[in-house]
C-alpha cells in the first residue's frame, strides 16, 4: 500500500554531509518532498519532509535514517515543546486555537502537546513565559 508520511528530522553535526536523503530515493524507492531545511551555525541539520512510498519501505528507510543517529519526529512543522521547561501554567492554551496544546486530564491539569493538531501559528512560541515552546525555523 502506498502511503505518505510527514517527518521532522534532526541531524547531528557529524551527519549533515552524508547523502542520507538521496539514499531514500535511490535505495528505498521513495518520493521525498522537502518543505523546510536548515543547517545551524553549529552544524546541526533540520528537515521537514513528506515521504511517499510502500509502507514497508518507509519503515525500513526510517530505520536506515535512525542508524545515523538522526532523531525522527512526527512533528510536521518544526514546533516543539520542551517538557522539562514547561511549568504547566496554561498560558499557551488560550493562544493555541488549533487545540494542539490542551489539558488532557482535568485531575492532573497537565498541559499536553499533540503535534498532529499543530498548525505552526507560532503563538505558543511567542507566549510561553518559560520558553518551553520553540521552532527551529
Ligand atoms: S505557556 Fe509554556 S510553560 Fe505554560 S503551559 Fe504552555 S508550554 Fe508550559
Ligand atoms: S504553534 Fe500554534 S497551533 Fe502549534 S502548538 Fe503552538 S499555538 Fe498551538
Amino acid at each position: 500500500m502506498i502511503i505518505t508520511q510527514k517527518y521532522f528530522l534532526h541531524f547531528p553535526v557529524c551527519e549533515t554531509n552524508t547523502p542520507i536523503i538521496y539514499k531514500l530515493v535511490k535505495d528505498f524507492d521513495l518520493e521525498v518532498n522537502i518543505f523546510r531545511a536548515l543547517v545551524t551555525s553549529d552544524g546541526e541539520g533540520y528537515l521537514v519532509l513528506d515521504v511517499k512510498g510502500e509502507a514497508g519501505s518507509i519503515t525500513k528507510a526510517m530505520e536506515y535514517v535512525a542508524s545515523f543517529g538522526v532523531t525522527i519526529n512526527s512533528v510536521e512543522k518544526g514546533v516543539v515543546r520542551d517538557e522539562s521547561l514547561c511549568n504547566h501554567c496554561g498560558n499557551c492554551i488560550s493562544h493555541c486555537k488549533a487545540g494542539a496544546l490542551h489539558i488532557a486530564d482535568m485531575k492532573t491539569r497537565k498541559i499536553v502537546f499533540d503535534d498532529k493538531l499543530c498548525i505552526a501559528c507560532g503563538k505558543c512560541v511567542d507566549n510561553c513565559p518559560m520558553k518551553a515552546c520553540s521552532t527551529v525555523f
